[in-house]
């Protein structure tokens, strides 16, 4: 599979997420913005038919048109019509006088001449009358007619006046009535007042009725659609000059970031390429990176690089100590060869020779069986499987296979019943060796002490003699391979393996040791066992 920059593929996400988030959230908010707007416009409409309705009358038989009548306001157009069609009143352009005129229920969308109009228009019945008659003549003094409101009127509750020389109240309906050319059952009136009229008085009567000898009028309000989304328009406009800039700018935003953060990464691979071509081990990444986690993934890096050196220092050091110590004895064999071969070696010569190649021989054999101990071990440190055993039986039997030829004694206190999970092999080896160097190491007619106990959960294994002792400079050294403190060079016989197998096998059975010493006094030996 193609592999992609870090860089390429966080910048192309975050620019894609960006515009995808950003081109969604404008369009919602851009229809739902347009609708709103639109909602709007045709209230607007509604409200200016509804409120300019009331702007018109009958006076008198004439039709009058209010100056408070709007004809225009904020791009709605609000013109009167006769009920035939024909144009009374209004500032609408010419072009628009032509456009329908029907009742409509509610503002409506239409096309005319090309374009999109909002549209409202209503039919106007001027059913409500209101008169004035004079009290004493019974003269009608003025009559207007007007749109009734919608809501069904009650009929008024009126008590009956007379007026001495003039008419009465229900006279003064009558009046009315017939002016109107209506009956009684035809009409509602709705009230009857007596207002003082200039230096008369008057009988004002309102009454109103489904139908009258008044013409109806057209009202209707027109608004080109695209007034609602006009500035809409230019919001979408100005965006798709915009969001190109938008979305560079995301893109170079996410880019410089992304570069950021993998700035240090770029520079571990830089500085693990450096030691991998110089195969310097010794070199170490900068840890100094802002980032928590790059600064984490460094140190770590650096702990490994330290490990793996530690590591390959000892493997080199272990390969050049195991082949100086077989290069020691190969050259006595090659000696004693050469010499055995050679014309003045007679008879005795010869046996001395053969004895001679035959210790060497062992010598080798010893380092060779050790070294294989010890790779067994560390190849055992991941694959040993340990089962519960009775540690008191095998401290035991290592003290019964105990030998000496310089008259030591060796005494043992081991608490019975003792079990751990262990190799009992790799065990019997642990505690053979401790002892084994204990006689080694130990002084003529000393003595040793083995003791086993059980403390604080764990088992304490000890160790103890009365010889030569590690000076306190040694004994941190003597768990490496191949280490011999210099009094044990040439005195004793040795390989400096047998601490380093304790120490492995005490790693196998995740146990502690350590030792105690004081030069010429005492070497103590400790191992701790988990108990199970
Ligand atoms: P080796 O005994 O073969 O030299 P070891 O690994 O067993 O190797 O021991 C390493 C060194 O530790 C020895 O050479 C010796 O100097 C020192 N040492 C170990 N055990 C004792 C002891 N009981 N008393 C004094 N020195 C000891």
């Amino acid at each position: 599979m193609k592999k992609f920059s870090f860089k390429i593929i966080t910048t192309l996400w975050i620019t894609l997420l960006i515009t995808a988030v950003c081109t969604l959230s404008v369009s919602v908010l851009m229809i739902m913005s347009r609708e709103a707007a639109e909602d709007k416009l045709c209230q607007t409409i509604v409200n200016v038919v509804e409120s300019n309705a009331d702007e018109t009358e009958y006076s008198n038989q004439i039709f009058e048109v209010e100056n408070d009548f709007i004809f225009y306001t904020g791009e709605i157009y609000c013109d009167l019509f006769s009920k035939n069609g024909e144009y009374i009143a209004g500032e609408t352009p010419q072009s628009l006088i032509e456009a329908p005129v029907a009742a409509t229920d509610s503002v409506v969308k239409t096309e005319f001449g090309g374009k999109s109009y909002y549209i409202y228009t209503s039919l106007l019945s001027y059913n409500k009358l209101e008169y004035e008659i004079d009290v004493l003549s019974g003269k009608i003094i003025s009559y207007e007619a007007d749109v009734a409101p919608s809501r069904s009127l009650e009929a008024a509750v009126y008590s009956e006046t007379y007026f001495k020389n003039g008419i009465s109240t229900s006279q003064a309906i009558d009046i009315a009535l017939k002016h109107a050319g209506l009956t009684k059952e035809a009409a509602t009136i709705i009230s009857v007042s007596l207002p003082a009229y200039r230096d008369r008085q008057v009988f004002k009567i309102e009454l109103t009725a489904d139908k009258t000898s008044y013409n109806d009028i057209y009202i209707r309000g027109i608004c080109p659609a695209d007034a609602a989304t006009q500035a809409f328009d230019a919001v979408g406009k100005s965006a798709f000059y915009i969001f190109p800039l938008f979305i560079l700018l995301a893109a170079a935003g996410a880019y410089i970031i992304s570069k950021r953060t993998v700035k240090p990464i770029e520079q571990i691979t830089k500085s693990a390429q450096e030691i991998t071509q110089g195969s310097d081990l010794s070199k170490r990444l900068e840890a100094n990176s802002t980032s928590v986690e790059i600064a984490e993934l460094s140190e770590t890096f650096n702990e490994m690089l330290s490990r793996l050196q530690a590591s390959f220092e000892s493997e080199r050091r272990f390969t050049s100590d195991a082949s100086h110590e077989l290069r020691t004895p190969l050259a006595v064999i090659k000696a004693e060869c050469e010499y055995a071969l050679s014309a003045s070696a007679d008879g005795d010569d010869k046996t001395q020779a053969l004895e001679s190649i035959e210790e060497q021989t062992d010598k080798m054999a010893a380092l060779v069986s050790s070294l294989l101990a010890i790779t067994r071990a560390e190849q055992g440190t991941k694959r040993f499987n340990l089962e519960k055993g009775n540690l008191s039986e095998i401290t035991q039997e290592a003290c019964n296979s105990f030998k000496t030829s310089k008259n030591i004694t060796l005494t043992s206190d081991i608490q019975q019943g003792i079990e751990i999970n262990m190799n009992s092999t790799l065990i019997l080896q642990l505690i053979g060796n401790l002892i084994s160097n204990a006689e080694k190491y130990g002084k003529e007619n000393g003595s040793i002490t083995v003791t086993l106990s059980e403390e604080n959960g764990n088992a304490r294994l000890t160790v103890r003699d009365d010889g030569i002792g590690i000076s306190q400079e040694d004994l941190p050294k003597i768990w490496n391979r191949f280490y011999r403190a210099d009094a044990s060079r040439g005195e004793t016989e040795g390989f400096g393996l047998g601490l380093a197998l304790v120490k492995m096998i005490c790693d196998i059975h995740s146990a502690e040791c350590f030792a105690e010493s004081e030069k010429d006094k005492y070497s103590l030996f400790t191992v701790i066992f988990k108990k199970i």
